[in-house]
């Protein structure tokens, strides 16, 4: 197998050979500061970096080194995602799932966790609980089971989920998580009206992937590797990777993860909506000890730093896995998506307290949506519950245009404001709606253009008399 970037074959773009020989090759020249400054000058242009370039930059152990890259990663962020981070929740359909994946709960040898799969009305109930809490993004997910989670249960689902209207509530954009599938079942998820779809490699490494998936269509490495090109043939222009940092050695899946992004962009155009970044944490049956690939908190900010520098135009996604103090450095960096008040048992949402018996891994940062919005602000962020691209048709290729040149920001920055705005009159606390108001007021003079300011402060009005949805 020879690696090939413009291959349709798993082995052939994230090929093992490139990556053993990326790492030793970032391995050998970690402290070569001539190379480093090379790169870091390439970086600064904002146009991205190789898989190599931007492992040599990771494995740099040159302290000076090390903090440029930090502080070029949170210049970065600024100049493409400004101060705003997005806002979503995941929901749990049905953790019913046929697969043996070893570092997952719902993996089907585990007899004691209660299985449970959501009736339409049950979704009803759990997106109006979302509704209001102020959520407008979700992130559905659901183990595979072709008899009990087929595609027609995961479609009658979104439709339930748009169709939902709970006093000023609405879902307007539902984000996809489930298996590895065929190019009509993702075909039926475009037309179904979804945003992103979503699918963790978990590791790169095909033969430790074997090891860790051993029973049910997921052990096939390369079905499920090659899943994002089914997904864009199937017609779904955006979609998001992610390793589970923990499963293997994080500077070989880091290297799959960048060649993976750039297989992307070589066949379809595009690359990645999005790149995750969990880590391994505990579960029911699950101990994080078990895999002995875990990685430090310094180094998992470090890689988040080298993927914004590696991808700028990528977002970048953050769950409740991960504690306040680690989300917040990790915020700084790079990541522009987290998930606020969530919870990872199928049913949770609707149950007045936590439930765990049927969470998928345990939630290290357990606040509420609106202390997380609370927080967000008092750390200097806006919080934003915007969903305008997908819904405006800015996706895909126009999406990655318009994000390249920079003008997204024209958009983002406006919608953030006025979504945050809906979250404020509709569901914050009186201290969050305090500290919200003043947000606004400081960060609509930040807009350039004047004739833009003056619209926002009539929609801004209009929110305020009960009008929703405005959105550039
Ligand atoms: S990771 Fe996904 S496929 Fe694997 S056991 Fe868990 S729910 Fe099933
Ligand atoms: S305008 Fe588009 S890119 Fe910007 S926050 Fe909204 S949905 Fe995201």
């Amino acid at each position: 197998m020879k690696y090939d970037m413009h291959s349709m074959k798993a082995e052939e773009f994230i090929n093992d050979a490139e990556i053993r020989e990326t790492v030793a090759f970032a391995n050998e020249h970690k402290n070569d500061l001539a190379l480093v400054d090379e790169i870091l000058e390439k970086a600064k242009k904002r146009k991205g970096l190789s898989h190599r370039e931007a492992s040599v930059l990771l494995a740099c152990e040159d302290e000076a080194k090390v903090k440029e890259i930090y502080d070029l990663a949170e210049q970065i962020k600024k100049d493409f995602y400004g101060n705003r981070i997005v806002l979503f929740a995941p929901l749990y359909l049905s953790n019913y799932c046929v697969n043996g994946c070893l570092y997952c709960p719902y993996h089907l040898k585990n007899k004691h966790i209660p299985r449970k799969k959501l009736t339409q009305e049950e979704v009803a109930k759990e997106v109006i609980a979302l509704q209001d809490m102020g959520h407008k993004r979700l992130a559905i997910e659901a183990g595979e089971d072709p008899v009990n989670n087929p595609i027609e249960y995961i479609l009658d689902c979104i439709k339930t989920i748009y169709s939902i209207k709970h006093k000023n509530g609405a879902i307007r954009r539902v984000n996809v998580n489930i298996a590895a599938t065929t190019v009509e079942n993702y075909t039926k998820l475009k037309d179904a009206g979804i945003g992103t779809y979503i699918l963790f490699q978990e590791t790169y490494n095909k033969e430790n992937y074997e090891v860790l998936h051993p029973t049910g269509p997921k052990h096939d490495y390369a079905y499920h590797t090659e899943a994002m090109d089914r997904a864009m043939e199937g017609g779904i222009d955006d979609v998001g990777i992610g390793v589970l940092f923990g499963l293997d050695n994080y500077a070989y899946e880091f290297a799959g993860l960048l060649m993976h992004a750039e297989h992307l962009e070589a066949v379809h155009g595009v690359g990645p909506h999005t790149i995750s970044v969990p880590r391994v944490k505990p579960a029911d049956d699950i101990d994080p000890d078990d895999f002995d690939n875990s990685l430090s908190d310094d180094m998992f900010c470090k890689i988040a730093a080298c993927i914004r520098i590696a991808v700028p135009y990528t977002g970048m996604i953050i769950s409740t896995r991960e504690t306040p103090e680690v989300r917040e450095k990790i915020i700084r960096l790079g990541v522009s998506q987290i998930s606020g008040g969530s919870r990872t048992s199928v049913g949770g949402y609707a149950e007045e307290e936590r439930p765990q018996d049927t969470a998928q891994f345990d939630v290290s940062d357990c606040r509420t949506l609106d202390e997380v919005v609370n927080w967000l602000m008092r750390a200097g962020y806006i919080p934003s519950f915007c969903t305008a691209c997908y819904r405006e048709g800015r996706t895909g290729d126009r999406f990655m245009e318009l994000c390249k040149s920079g003008q997204i920001q024209n958009c983002c920055h406006p919608n953030a404001l006025m979504t945050l705005k809906e979250f404020l009159i509709d569901y914050a606390s009186d201290d969050t709606k305090r500290i919200g108001e003043e947000v606004i007021e400081r960060e609509i003079d930040t807009i350039p253009k004047e004739k833009v300011r003056e619209i926002v402060r009539e929609r801004l009005e209009k929110i305020a008399d009960g009008e929703r949805d405005f959105r550039f």
